[in-house]
């Protein structure tokens, strides 16, 4: 038998603006072993997310950079193939952050042992992991929607855009999506219940929101910025709240991008709250019961995006960051046993 070797996608020079697939290698190296206290697993799913963009920059940001030629950081759902810790045995299936590669070693303390019977496996990576709960926390505690109000979220059709509208409805209020294609704005609307959705690259973007939001908007869950916020500022209500999540639209920006006008905001006493959701890990238990459930119930539905093979990832990536994805982006590394 081959002696199995962990494949790796390592950064290999800083991507100014777009990111380019030269800007990524593909490596292979020994197999890791773990230590005491240790599991080493396989990779069947790598979790590709926005946030990625900022780490393999060199800018001051939230958490440390990728530095040139490391492993690029990402959350995996990976089998065990060897623990030399108690918690964990050979074929558990686990959520961690072995990054970017096939196989990974990981501290016990750093994974989360998942139960297959309750969820597909690869949910732990979207719907019932971090976007979930990006899109829970951001709207529960900082948006705050009251029966009847109106919530608007970019990037609707997106990993934590369709939760956001979706918890919106079941908590009573009405949920617009903004999108980018009209497939996008089908499914939001068809399959995951939004009100209405807006497709931000045809029309007018003001006209077709203020005739999606008649009573104006009182929670904007921001995921995008540039001009779809520019947009939005304008019909803002008073006393509206903007859980500020992300600004995709920036991320490969090169020179410093113009703000919005502030002014909506002052007059209208908005709240705007940036939020990184790793700060609200308290409120794990409740985001797992309570989507978990929505979930069982057919309440909370979600789509993935899989592509399969690690060597796809930095073209999947790529094209995360051009709007091609549809749905939760996922690589598929391995063959999943619980499916
Ligand atoms: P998505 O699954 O929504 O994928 C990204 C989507 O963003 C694309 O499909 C595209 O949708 C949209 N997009 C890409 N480029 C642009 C652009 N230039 N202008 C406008 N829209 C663009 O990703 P996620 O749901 O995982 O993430 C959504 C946002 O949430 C991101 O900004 C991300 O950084 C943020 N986030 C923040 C967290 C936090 O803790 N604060 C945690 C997790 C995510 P479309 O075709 O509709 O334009």
């Amino acid at each position: 038998m081959p002696t199995p070797v962990n494949r790796q996608i390592v950064l290999r020079s800083r991507p100014v603006g777009m990111p380019k697939p030269g800007d990524f290698e593909l490596v292979e190296s020994r197999l890791p072993a773990p230590k005491d206290g240790e599991i080493l697993s396989r990779t069947l799913y790598l979790s590709l997310d926005p946030y990625m963009r900022g780490r393999i920059s060199g800018a001051r940001s939230y958490a440390q950079s990728v530095e040139i030629g490391q492993v690029i950081v990402g959350a995996t759902v990976g089998e065990v193939l060897e623990s030399k810790h108690p918690d964990f045995a050979k074929g558990d299936i686990v959520q961690g952050y072995s990054g970017w590669q096939s196989h990974g070693v990981a501290a016990g303390g750093t994974v989360r042992k998942l139960d297959p019977r309750q969820a597909p496996v690869s949910t732990a990576l979207g719907v019932l992991g971090m976007p979930g709960m990006t899109a829970y926390v951001g709207l529960l505690d900082i948006g705050r929607p009251k029966p009847g109000e109106t919530v608007v979220v970019s990037a609707a059709s997106g990993a934590v855009g369709s939760a956001v509208g979706q918890i919106a409805k079941i908590k009573g209020a009405r949920a617009v999506g903004i999108a980018g294609s009209q497939d996008k704005c089908d499914y939001v609307v068809g399959e995951l219940g939004f009100d209405a959705c807006v497709n931000y690259k045809k029309g007018d973007l003001l006209a077709e929101l203020k005739a999606a939001c008649p009573g104006g908007i009182d929670v904007y869950f921001e995921n995008v910025g540039g001009d779809v916020l520019r947009a939005v500022m304008q019909l803002l209500n008073m006393n509206a709240r903007i859980p500020l999540c992300g600004l995709i639209s920036e991320y490969n920006a090169t020179d410093t991008v113009p703000g919005p006008n502030l002014r909506p905001l002052l007059f209208n006493r908005v709240l705007v709250k940036g939020f990184i959701v790793s700060d609200h890990l308290a409120r794990l238990p409740d985001f797992l019961k309570d989507c978990g459930g929505w979930l069982r119930e057919g309440r909370l539905k979600h789509r993935e995006d899989v592509v399969v093979g690690l060597e796809k990832a930095p073209e999947a990536f790529i094209g995360l960051l051009q709007g091609k994805n549809f749905g939760k982006l996922l690589v598929r590394v391995g063959e999943d046993p619980s499916r």
